[in-house]
């Protein structure tokens, strides 16, 4: 296992064009209106994100489905269901102790990839969900997160078992878990230990720290 260095993110507050983003509330009340990208066309409503605002863990996933579509949260279908299930067993906590959001936060139509361009528009309301929030541990789930988060091109699959330090904490990349659904005992049990590593992080202090397995 290996702790990388944390990687500046060059991402800008969005203070010049979103006034008053200096709570979660009006950065919220700022999303829900948002027509800065094409899949505001297509939402039913914005998923702008749900937790516990002071949380010191903090997931992030690709974006909503037709199930979050509708009900405006994250993580409400099957992969939400097994997220419920691995954050119960392997960090011993329900998802009201977490922060969940996602890369963007209108869905895209028929369950598509977002596009980078739709990526690049809504990443200051994660940039600043992240700033606010300050969580000690970022848990990236599946490809979109973790290549915006650490500003890279690898995957997933050569990414997981790995740790970064991340703002004021650490970023733990894992599997999005509609991979863990598709992937079988392999990818689920990669995702477990992931959790596993994550929750082990909650408690290192950085940047004193290089983290308990260097
Ligand atoms: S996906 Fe993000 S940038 Fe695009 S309309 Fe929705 S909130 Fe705005």
């Amino acid at each position: 296992m290996t702790v990388r260095a944390y990687r500046p993110v060059s991402w800008q507050l969005p203070n010049a064009t979103m006034p008053g983003v200096g709570t979660l509330q009006a950065l919220r009340a700022e999303a829900l209106t948002c027509t800065r990208c094409p899949l505001a066309e297509g939402r039913t409503q914005v998923v702008f994100g749900i937790g516990d605002e002071a949380a010191d863990l903090m997931l992030v996933g690709e974006g909503p489905g037709r199930q979050e579509d509708l009900r405006g949260e994250p993580f409400v279908g099957r992969s939400g269901q097994l997220l419920d299930t691995l954050l119960r067993q392997e960090l011993g906590m329900g998802r009201e102790a977490c922060y969940i959001a996602n890369v963007v936060k209108c869905r895209p139509p028929g369950n598509r990839d977002p596009l980078p361009a739709e990526i690049a528009a809504c990443r200051p309301y994660l940039q600043a969900q992240i700033e606010l929030i300050r969580p000690v541990v970022v848990v990236s789930l599946g490809n979109f997160a973790t290549r915006l988060l650490l500003d890279t091109t690898e995957g997933i699959t050569r990414l997981r078992g790995t740790v970064h330090r991340f703002g004021p904490g650490w970023l733990v990349p894992t599997y999005h878990p509609a991979a863990a659904l598709r992937g079988g005992t392999e990818v689920l049990a990669g995702m477990r230990a992931d959790l596993v590593r994550a929750k082990r992080y909650l408690s290192v202090d950085p940047p004193a720290g290089d983290g308990p397995d260097r």
